[in-house]
């Protein structure tokens, strides 16, 4: 029996595609070890999207070569794609046997893993930019028994200037509905009681299909298919959130009042440098109209500091609209150079000391926001789903519908289960709650 080990960086969408290299296996009859114990095979499914990303992605080579002399090392991910040759190259792998995947190739990891002879790198690596269907990649389960990730398209059209993204993943693709709801329905089989509705650029689903759904009409599918399963969306772009969309999360019960946008600057010129399409006034308006449909919503947001040629007035500005927009949590990342994108070639790159600074401003501006959420929601009662873990004090886990962290006293039994909680106290970076005995849990 082989034993495969996978170790996986990034985003959801590798998480969920790590998922199916899993499934797979198993169906095989693979023995699944974790990564670091000795494999006769091993999956490394890397991320690019910062330096650091790629440093990580490396290290996991080099460490798997080091634990397992001998085996097959198959390497895939958005930093396979851009970088393949360079760590066909490396040093640490001149004993291996090693595959590289490229990123539009995934469904053919596991029979390329478990072939006997050697990987044709031009064939798994394939023209990223020319593919026109997303890899079906079926999963079985997550290994979290609560929450599974179910990516419904893959790809971006965009080409912001800091990102990466469209060169390693291709163009949108989008998963026909019918797929989406079977693989909905397998999860709910397996007992998940959340899916994560992601994708690169989810608002962009459905475009390249002939079926016409968008987004909200498959979420609407998903809902209505599954109603014991809560579902949250991972990620949407500001213009692509439709007045479909919220009044589906306002009327569903099983559809998360959380949403979470990226806008990147709270600068127009910036903005405008980087791409993206919209201006702070289009943000601030759409962010104003979701919490005017749905109240307790949590807004999340995505900052990138320090994009070339920001100073310190652009970064004034970016911090003053965050302070004004009543949004529930910020997600700050430093800038970081992305060889072979358009701003990777700017001058005025901002020295890292100055981009630290200003990501430390930001999330200390972020922690007041998601405190000044939690004050307001004490004294209410919300639906929490409780996961498998617990806190250091022995507390079970879980977060509401609105995306509320919280810590409540409680028994196995409440494990994978929605339970209604009265909030009570913040602690840390938690809620602590009370499981409400007796009350309409449904
Ligand atoms: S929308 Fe912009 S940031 Fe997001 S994946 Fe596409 S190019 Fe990258």
């Amino acid at each position: 029996m082989k034993r495969i080990a996978i170790t996986t960086l990034g985003c959801k969408i590798n998480q969920f595609e790590s998922a199916s290299f899993q499934s797979e296996f198993e169906l095989r009859g693979c023995a699944l070890v974790a990564f670091g114990q000795p494999a006769d095979v091993i999956v490394i499914n890397t991320c690019t999207v910062t330096g650091k990303a790629g440093a990580q992605s490396r290290q996991l080579i080099r460490k798997a070569a080091r634990t397992s002399p001998g085996a097959k090392i198959v390497i895939t991910g958005c930093h396979a794609q851009m970088a393949a040759q360079e760590l066909i190259d490396m040093e640490e792998l001149r004993d291996s046997q090693v595959c590289i995947v490229g990123n539009g190739n995934k469904h053919l990891l596991v029979d390329t893993a478990l072939q006997e002879k050697s990987c044709d790198l031009s064939m798994l690596m394939g023209k990223i930019l020319r593919k026109t269907e997303i890899c079906p990649l079926p999963v079985r389960r997550f290994n979290d028994r609560t929450r599974a990730f179910l990516r419904v398209q893959d790809g971006c059209n965009s080409y912001c200037t800091y990102c990466i993204v469209p060169y390693t993943r291709g163009p949108s693709r989008s998963l026909a509905a019918g797929e989406v709801l079977r693989q909905a329905e397998i999860f709910a089989g397996e007992g998940h009681k959340e899916i994560v509705v992601t994708g690169i650029h989810t608002g962009m689903y459905g475009r390249d299909l002939k079926e016409g759904k968008d987004i909200a009409a498959l979420l609407q599918e998903l809902c209505a298919a599954t109603p014991g399963v809560r579902y949250r969306l991972s990620s949407i772009e500001p213009l692509e959130i439709q007045p479909e969309l919220l009044r589906l999360m306002a009327e569903r019960s099983n559809f998360m009042p959380h949403l979470h946008i990226p806008l990147q600057s709270g600068d127009d010129e910036i903005l405008s440098r980087m791409n993206r399409r919209y201006r702070t006034s289009d943000f601030a308006a759409i962010v104003n109209t979701c919490l005017r449909d749905i109240p307790d919503a949590a807004i999340g947001i995505d900052v990138l500091v320090g994009f070339p040629g920001e100073t310190e007035r652009h970064f004034a500005n970016t911090e003053s609209f965050l302070r004004d927009l009543a949004c529930t949590y910020l997600h700050v990342f430093p800038y970081s150079k992305r060889p072979g994108t358009v701003a990777s070639t700017l001058k005025e790159q901002v020295a890292k000391a100055v981009k630290d600074e200003r990501v430390a401003r930001l999330r200390a501006l972020g922690e007041q926001k998601k405190a000044a959420f939690y004050s307001r929601h004490l004294g209410t009662r919300r639906q929490v789903l409780v996961e498998g873990k617990r806190d250091s004090k022995g507390m079970l886990k879980g977060f509401t519908d609105n995306y509320i962290p919280v810590c409540l006293p409680g028994d196995e039994t409440m494990i994978n289960t929605l339970v209604l909680v009265e909030l009570q106290e913040i602690s840390d970076t938690n809620v602590i709650g009370k499981h409400i005995q007796g009350c309409n849990e449904s």
